[in-house]
């Protein structure tokens, strides 16, 4: 699959390639200076407007053609707070439309806003620095969308909804436990990772007062907030201010921060300001339909040069400006390889510690021969870039595309290989690949070249929470019986090499439940109610069991080093897996610091196995976990049925 189109072409490029870096309006108390990507136009027009969304420009002016296709105009005097758009002409059209490049933006994102950005740091932001250093292997990442954080009544929050939740302090539920940040930083989360949070289509900015949801995947301007996280998406600046107290926040409290991006489609093509600005540039197109890998109706076009730009130049906006620690990509394989490898290196001359990770997969296939794109099973092509290990998710806990399966943690046999398979972080170990063995399940070739370049999961904002999968699929189980399955998965999460990952919730046992759904859960709750996906911070309570076993995992892999082994090699000489028994993975980590004995029971039933030489002690087991050993153990040990057990051999 290829597109055909003249913007591909070696005349076109080099003709028509911007490389400077001022795109879009850049402000100073005495002038502003604005710069628009227009190679087709046959004219642009600056339009200056008072309002956001009302009444005529007060001012337009022409805009001079410059180079590479890019149209120019310098307004003096002090523009701050002043909304704008391009009026631009292509093939006789006359289109209106927002900078592409935008950084403010009224209501509803309909006009852009010159800003003075220097004027919306909080008190302190240019001085913050980012939290210590975090390498990929050690974080440990939770997955949030900003409306859930706090608008439940338990979250004992003020500002519901709002990125200024996020600034309040020591926020507790009615039986006064911890919430919010302060949830965040018992649990010893490294990094929080916010569902789209630029400026997003879905939600009416301007009808605030109706309750409306929507997780955001459907961007509008890529370089601005989204107006409804804001208390006030009228005024331009207020979302900026705001956003930059949330990172301010969340930095303060020692936690990073990661967006997901959506760079791979846009709301609505026809409408997205590039298509009116150079139409059919920033969309792949067959013939006259928009290709549509995203499953959304459109999918960008990262091999383009000036959407690469365009990409690369909105991360490190983001990265400098808000002091973004990561992103992950949506459908990051409608991506093209050398894209997501030019955004690495421009983000590391920002810093090297910011991490990079995405689904590794498309929602149809993309118009880009296959090789080009930015699958999962390139993911190695790709240094200092991590994909989602769905073979880890889907063999703990069953397909999330079939409802009632099962996985090895549920008692699903043969997934056993599987499961080793994702222990090694996706890199492999070369007993997984053995000839004279017939597995039963196919396992993947490795995909990641090491530990970090794999991002652990059961479960995430898409499908089923882990709780309601394992309630689904369990229908014949007691609560006691589903909670040691939890607990078993979250033990494999947290062993496993690589890099684990949780929906926020996940250690409380967040449910979406919807009486409107087929078994009684919301599977895609992407425009569900606040009911169903906002996190019950009142079941932390009930659920205190859970919440700390997940504290105690995260604090024994923090202090564990063999658990966050950094190359393939080391993982393959570390590593020993032992023979596996149905429902049953063992294995030992040999490193020169320390040896762990691991196991993963999934059967029902208790099962002994045999310990290697010396004394070892125990920090998992099926009720507890965490750094202080709770029995020592020698000879033979003893693994209750659906439990995990990690033990360290004494020095
Ligand atoms: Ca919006």
């Amino acid at each position: 699959m290829k597109e055909n189109t003249i913007y591909l072409t070696k005349e076109f490029e080099e003709k028509y390639t911007y490389t400077g870096n001022d795109l879009g309006s850049i402000y100073s108390k005495n002038s502003t200076a604005f710069r628009v990507y227009a190679p087709t136009a046959e004219s642009v027009v600056l339009n200056l407007y008072k309002d956001g969304s009302k009444g005529t420009p007060f001012e337009k002016i022409e805009m001079k053609q410059a180079e590479n296709g890019t149209y120019t105009t310098v307004v003096s005097g002090d523009l701050n707070k002043v909304y704008y758009t391009y009026e631009v002409k292509v093939n006789g059209k006359t289109k209106e439309a927002v900078d592409p490049y935008a950084k403010a933006a009224g209501v509803n994102g309909l006009r852009g806003m010159v800003v003075d950005l220097k004027a919306t740091n909080p008190e302190g932001f240019e001085q913050e620095v980012r939290p210590e250093k975090v390498n990929p292997e050690d974080a440990v990442l939770y997955e949030l969308h900003i409306r859930d954080f706090s608008i439940d009544e338990s979250s004992g929050m003020k500002n519901k909804g709002k990125y200024t939740a996020f600034i309040e302090e020591n926020t507790v539920n009615g039986d006064k436990l911890k919430t919010g940040i302060e949830h965040m930083k018992e649990l010893g989360i490294t990094h929080v990772h916010l569902l789209p949070s630029f400026d997003y289509g879905s939600v009416d900015e301007s009808k605030l007062e109706v309750p409306q949801y929507n997780w955001g995947y459907d961007p509008v301007n890529y370089n601005v907030p989204e107006g409804s996280y804001s208390t006030d998406p009228f005024h331009g600046e207020v979302r900026i201010k705001e956003f930059k107290q949330m990172v301010q926040a969340l930095h303060k409290n020692g936690i990073r921060v990661v967006m997901d991006v959506v760079y791979n489609h846009v709301f609505d093509a026809e409408e997205f300001c590039y298509q009116k600005i150079v139409p059919d540039y920033f969309f792949r197109k067959d013939k006259d339909k928009f290709a549509d890998g995203s499953a959304c109706g459109n999918e960008t076009a990262s091999n383009h040069l000036m959407v690469r730009k365009y990409m690369i130049d909105s991360l490190c906006y983001w990265a400098k400006e808000y002091h973004i620690d990561g992103f992950r990509f949506d459908l990051m394989a409608i991506h093209d390889i050398i894209t997501m490898n030019e955004i690495r290196k421009a983000l590391n001359e920002i810093d090297e510690n910011i991490i990079i990770y995405g689904e590794g997969w498309a929602a149809e296939a993309p118009l880009l021969p296959e090789e080009e794109c930015a699958l999962k099973k390139y993911t190695y092509q790709m240094p200092g870039i991590a994909a989602f290990s769905d073979d880890l998710r889907d063999a703990v806990k069953g397909s999330v595309f079939e409802e009632l399966e099962k996985g090895f943690v549920s008692g699903e046999p043969d997934l056993e290989e599987l499961i080793q398979f994702g222990v090694t972080g996706a890199t492999g170990h070369s007993s997984l690949y053995r000839k004279d063995v017939v597995y039963k399940q196919e396992i993947p070739e490795p995909w990641a070249a090491s530990p970090s370049q794999c991002v652990n999961y059961s479960s995430c904002h898409d499908n089923y929470t882990l709780w309601d999968k394992l309630v689904v699929s369990n229908q014949d189980k007691t609560k006691e019986e589903i909670i040691a399955m939890n607990k078993l998965a979250a033990a494999i999460l947290f062993t496993s090499q690589g890099i684990p990952f949780i929906h926020a919730g996940e250690e409380i046992l967040r449910s979406k439940p919807d009486e409107s759904s087929e078994y009684g859960y919301q599977e895609n709750s992407f425009k569900s109610n606040d009911k169903v996906n906002s996190i019950k911070w009142n079941t932390k309570k009930e659920n205190i069991d859970m919440f700390q076993y997940y504290q105690g995992l995260i604090a024994f892999r923090k202090a564990t080093e063999s658990l966050r082994l950094k190359s393939k090699e080391e993982v393959e000489e570390a590593i020993e897996f032992f023979p596996i028994q149905p429902g049953v993975v063992s294995y030992v980590i040999n490193t020169k610091k320390e040896t762990l004995f691991i196991a993963y029971n999934a059967n029902e039933k208790d099962i002994t196995l045999q310990l290697p030489e010396g004394e070892f002690e125990v920090y998992v087991n099926k009720k507890q976990s965490g750094t202080k050993p709770l029995s020592k153990e020698k000879g033979t040990i003893q693994v209750e049925g659906v439990s995990a057990i990690v033990l360290k051999k004494r020095d």
